[in-house]
């Protein structure tokens, strides 16, 4: 029988650089408030941008759904798996985008793989910037296009590669908000110059969905670009919306192709149906609820006026996610531990999820936190960064 001693060396290298993984047991729902190990903490690393995770509205969806549709969904979209629930909710999220159709995925990390692949083939390119979250890289990658990756958000570096291309398909990917830096990519002159090559742009608004915009609609709000200048749009309801799936938005052809080539799509079981019923009253809260965006928006400037006046030099990000940068993996390390202890969870981000020499506390807000809870967090910042 094979064995595994050969992976210990891996492991004990990962160790031995504070690069090891290890995950945390949540006893509670998610929230500002949350239980690990029986210790309350006040959470600042999830992704529930909206505080939507826990929404009474949203749980009462689910449960409904979940009556009338029982739990699992069954098979794949193109099999039986497709229920009204789900058809609802990509013709509202169609409209809520302005884009002609809408197609679910299961994850985000699914819908990226699946657009890129079903998009482009070896004599194709594909462009990425360097910061791009690992499920674009993996698509890129995966699709055996040839790959360009460009300089951060720096548009010489990637027209350069755009004029040098040959024939065959070009695909410009980002995020629309990086991940891991919490900073926009300049989606409007990214749109011109994908018009000048003739290239397609891609967005992944894993982070802007529900959060960008005067009613929540993403990059498409924030930076007003229709279907023409921005023709594929990634965002996941995990995130803003507080649940669970993504979908991909464009045009009919662009629609009917991933339902026609995206394997990530046609070779899956559906999200299970109350999964989507959930979507549709996180949706209705984004589009109506203006007041909870804006109290997050609200705490996103009270952090970054508070974390100045205590001199904590923040990354340039608007949006809630508000990383400070730390360099060594340890020290990084050992900053989260001393903000656990004082009742705060924050996570240190670590190579190879950032680049080398580059771990930092990814903090994030949601306007599910309290003005105390923020400034709680920022005077404990204040005691901990230099360790
Ligand atoms: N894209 C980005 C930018 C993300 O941050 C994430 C999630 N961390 C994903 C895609 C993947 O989404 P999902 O968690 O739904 O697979």
């Amino acid at each position: 029988m094979a064995d595994f001693d050969g992976l210990s060396t891996a492991l004990s290298e990962r160790k031995k650089n504070h690069l090891y993984r290890q995950r945390r047991v949540l006893q509670s729902a998610q929230g500002a408030e949350v239980v690990v190990d029986g210790k309350p903490y006040i959470n600042f690393c999830s992704n529930d941008y909206l505080g939507l995770a826990n929404h009474p509205d949203v749980i009462a969806a689910f449960q409904q759904a979940a009556n009338d549709f029982g739990v699992g969904s069954g098979a794949s979209h193109l099999v039986c798996g497709h229920s009204s629930l789900h058809h609802q909710l990509e013709l509202e999220l169609a409209e809520f985008l302005g884009r002609d159709r809408v197609l679910l995925f299961s994850t985000g990390y699914m819908a990226n793989l699946g657009v890129v692949n079903a998009l482009l083939g070896k004599n194709d390119y594909v462009f990425e910037d360097k910061l791009n979250h690992a499920s674009l890289l993996d698509a890129g990658l995966l699709s055996g296009a040839r790959f360009q990756r460009f300089l951060h958000n720096d548009i010489g570096s990637l027209e350069s590669r755009l004029a040098k291309a040959g024939e065959g398909k070009k695909l410009i990917l980002v995020d629309s908000v990086f991940s891991m830096d919490g900073d926009f990519a300049p989606l409007t002159e990214l749109a011109a110059l994908a018009k000048k090559y003739n290239a397609w742009l891609m967005a992944d608004d894993a982070h802007g969905v529900g959060v960008l915009g005067e009613h929540g609609a993403g990059c498409v709000e924030h930076f007003n670009l229709d279907q023409q200048q921005l023709p594929i749009v990634m965002g996941t309801m995990s995130k803003g919306f507080g649940g669970f799936g993504a979908f991909v938005a464009g045009s009919e052809a662009l629609i009917e192709t991933l339902i026609q080539f995206a394997r990530s799509y046609i070779y899956t079981t559906a999200l299970p149906p109350a999964v989507a019923a959930a979507a549709l009253a996180s949706l209705k809260i984004i589009r109506t609820d203006t007041e909870r965006r804006q109290h997050l928006h609200d705490l996103i400037a009270h952090f970054k006026q508070g974390a100045k006046r205590h001199g904590l030099a923040l990354m340039p990000s608007d949006t809630a996610i508000q990383p400070l940068m730390v360099g060594a993996s340890d020290k990084a390390l050992r900053i989260s531990q001393a903000l656990a202890d004082l009742g705060f969870l924050v996570s240190a981000i670590r190579p190879p999820t950032v680049p080398a020499n580059s771990a930092r506390l990814r903090i994030t807000l949601s306007a599910s936190q309290t003005v105390p809870q923020v400034d709680a967090l920022l005077e404990a910042l204040n005691t901990v960064v230099t360790l």
